[in-house]
C-alpha cells in the first residue's frame, strides 16, 4: 500500500481521493459504520424520513479549488438572514467591517504555510492590531458600542472554543479567524452527508479502497492494526495519514497525549410539525432561516463563561439555532421543519457527573429561552417519534467524544492554530509529524478544523510534492 488513512471523515476522504486520483494505493479505515466523521447526515427520530445535518451543518472554508480539483457537484445555498437577536435585531449581512481582510489569508490556505509577516503584509497592520495582537473583547469595545452587537460579533470567537473574551491566550481571537476567513457560511444543499457522500464517491471512483466498521488500534510508523468482525488485521503503507484527532494518534502511536483542549458546546436536534410564531411579530421565515440568537449579549457570554468555569451550567445559557429546512427543504418531509441549536460554554467536565441530568437541564433552559420570544410554545410544534417521544435530541461534549472518538468533544480536535508557520514551520504544509512516514490529515492538522478539506489536501500534497 502507498497510504493508509485511519479514520474516513470528511478530511480523510479529501486525501483519499487526491492520492488515488495521482496514481497512489490508498486504503481507508473507518471505525464507524458510515463515512463522514462529523460532517454527515442521519434520521435521528423513528418514524420520520427526515435527513438531519446531525453534528456539522454550515459551510463556509472548503474552497472552490478543491471541489473542482475532485470533480464533485457541491451545491451551497445562502441563507436570505444573516442573523436575529431578539427583541428586535435583524442582520441581513454580517458586521465583518475590516475584518474583510483576513479572507486574503484564505487564498494561502492549500499551499506551504506562510511566514508569520508575509501573513501580516496580507492582512495590512490595522486588522492584523485587532485580531492577532490583543484580545478579542478589547478590539469589539473599540468598534461597537451595544453589547448585544458586541456578543452578535464575538460568537464566531466561542464556537466550540471554551475561552473569555478578554483571554490572554487569544484561542478566542483563534476561533474568530477561522469563522470570518471562508466567508459566508452557507447551506450544503442535501445536507453535510451530500458532501461526504460525494467525497467518497469521487475517493472511490479514483480506485481507493474504503473499509468500515474498522477499529484501527495500533500505529508503528508504516504499520497499521485495525479491528473489524473478522479478527485483527496489520497492513504495511509507505505512508500513514491520520484523519483522528492528534492525541487519538499519540496515544495509537503507544506515546503519552498531551491533554488537549476539552469542547465546550451542546448540540440540539429538534424537529418540527410547523415553526412557532414569535411575539416580536418578526416573520419566522425571517427569525430562523439566520441564526436566531439566545442570550448571547456579551455579559451573558462573559458570565455564562465564568459560571461554566467555575463548574457550573451556564444560566441564562448561551446558544445559536437556526432553520436548516427553510433553506434546504429537501432534508425533510414536507411541511416540516428542522432546528439545530449549538449552545456554548457547556464544557464537557460539566457532564461528568450526571450526564443526563445536566442535558435535560441544559434542554429545558434552551428552550424556556427560545418561549420568551414565541407566540408559541416551541414544545407544541415539536413534532412526535414513532414511539411517542418528542422529536429532541441533545448531545453533549461527552457524546460527541465517544460517537465520533474525538477527545472531550472538541470540534477541532484540539485548540484551533493561526494559518501561518512561526519560525521553521513556515513553508512547511502544517501536517507532520516527527515520523516522517506518518501525516495528519484531519482538523488537528495547522489548518485542518471545520469542514474544509484543507487538511486532507495539504496531507496528500505533503506526500505527493514532499
Ligand atoms: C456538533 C458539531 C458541529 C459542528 N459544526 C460545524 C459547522 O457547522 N461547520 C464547520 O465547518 N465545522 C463544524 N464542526 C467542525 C467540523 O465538523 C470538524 O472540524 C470536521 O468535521 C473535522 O473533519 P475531519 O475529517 O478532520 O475529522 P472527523 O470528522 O472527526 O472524522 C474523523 C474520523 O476518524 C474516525 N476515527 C476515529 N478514531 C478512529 C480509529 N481508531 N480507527 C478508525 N477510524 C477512526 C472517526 O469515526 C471519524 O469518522 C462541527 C463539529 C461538531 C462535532
Amino acid at each position: 500500500m502507498d497510504a493508509v488513512i485511519v479514520g474516513g471523515g470528511h478530511n480523510g476522504l479529501v486525501c483519499a481521493a487526491y492520492l488515488a486520483r495521482a496514481g497512489k494505493r490508498v486504503l481507508v479505515l473507518e471505525r464507524r459504520a458510515e463515512l463522514g466523521g462529523a460532517a454527515v447526515s442521519e434520521r435521528p427520530f423513528a418514524g420520520h424520513d427526515a435527513r438531519l445535518s446531525r453534528y456539522a451543518y454550515l459551510v463556509s472554508l472548503f474552497p472552490r479549488q478543491i471541489v473542482a480539483d475532485l470533480g464533485i457537484d457541491l451545491e451551497l445555498a445562502t441563507r436570505h438572514v444573516s442573523a436575529y437577536a431578539p427583541p428586535n435585531l435583524l442582520l441581513r449581512e454580517a458586521p465583518g467591517g475590516s475584518w474583510d481582510a483576513f479572507t486574503r489569508l484564505f487564498d494561502t490556505m492549500l499551499g506551504p504555510l506562510p511566514s508569520r509577516d508575509e501573513a501580516r503584509a496580507l492582512v495590512g497592520d490595522g486588522p492584523w492590531r485587532d485580531l492577532v495582537e490583543r484580545p478579542l473583547g478589547e478590539t469589539l469595545r473599540a468598534h461597537f458600542d451595544d453589547p448585544l452587537v458586541r456578543g452578535v460579533v464575538a460568537t464566531d470567537g466561542l464556537i466550540g472554543t471554551f475561552a473569555s473574551l478578554y483571554d490572554e491566550s487569544l484561542a478566542q481571537n483563534r476561533c474568530f479567524l477561522w469563522h470570518v476567513v471562508g466567508g459566508a457560511w452557507r447551506v450544503p444543499v442535501g445536507g453535510m452527508g451530500a458532501l461526504s457522500d460525494k467525497l467518497a464517491s469521487a475517493a472511490v471512483t479514483a480506485g481507493a479502497i474504503v473499509r468500515t466498521r474498522a477499529d484501527v488500534v495500533r500505529i508503528e510508523s508504516g504499520d497499521v492494526t485495525w479491528r473489524d468482525d473478522s479478527g485483527e488485521h496489520t497492513v504495511t503503507a509507505s505512508h500513514v495519514v491520520a484523519n483522528v484527532a492528534p492525541s487519538v494518534l499519540a496515544r495509537l502511536r503507544g506515546r503519552e497525549a498531551a491533554p488537549s483542549a476539552e469542547g465546550c458546546q451542546t448540540k440540539v436536534n429538534l424537529l418540527l410539525d410547523r415553526l412557532p410564531r414569535l411575539r416580536s411579530g418578526v416573520s419566522p421565515e425571517d427569525a430562523f432561516a439566520g441564526t436566531f440568537r439566545l442570550n448571547e449579549s456579551e455579559d451573558e457570554l462573559e458570565a455564562a463563561y465564568a459560571a461554566a468555569a467555575a463548574g457550573e451550567l451556564p444560566d441564562p445559557a448561551p446558544a445559536e439555532l437556526y432553520c436548516h429546512s427553510l433553506t434546504d427543504p429537501s432534508i425533510v418531509p414536507p411541511g416540516m421543519h428542522t432546528l439545530t441549536l449549538f449552545g456554548l460554554h457547556t464544557p464537557a467536565s460539566l457532564f461528568d457527573a450526571d450526564g443526563d441530568g445536566a442535558k435535560r437541564t441544559l434542554r429545558d433552559r434552551y428552550l424556556d429561552a427560545l418561549d420568551e420570544h414565541l407566540a408559541d410554545p416551541i414544545r407544541e410544534c415539536v413534532a412526535s417519534d414513532a414511539n411517542g417521544e418528542e422529536c429532541i435530541e441533545v448531545k453533549s461534549p461527552r457524546d460527541l467524544e465517544r460517537e465520533l472518538n474525538i477527545p472531550g468533544g472538541n470540534i477541532f480536535h484540539g485548540a484551533l492554530s493561526w494559518p501561518w508557520g512561526e519560525g521553521e514551520a513556515a513553508g512547511t504544509w502544517g501536517v507532520e509529524t516527527d515520523d516522517e512516514r506518518i501525516v495528519v490529515c484531519g482538523a488537528g492538522a495547522t489548518r485542518g478544523g471545520g469542514v474544509s478539506g484543507i487538511g486532507g489536501h495539504n496531507a496528500a500534497m505533503s506526500i505527493l510534492t514532499p
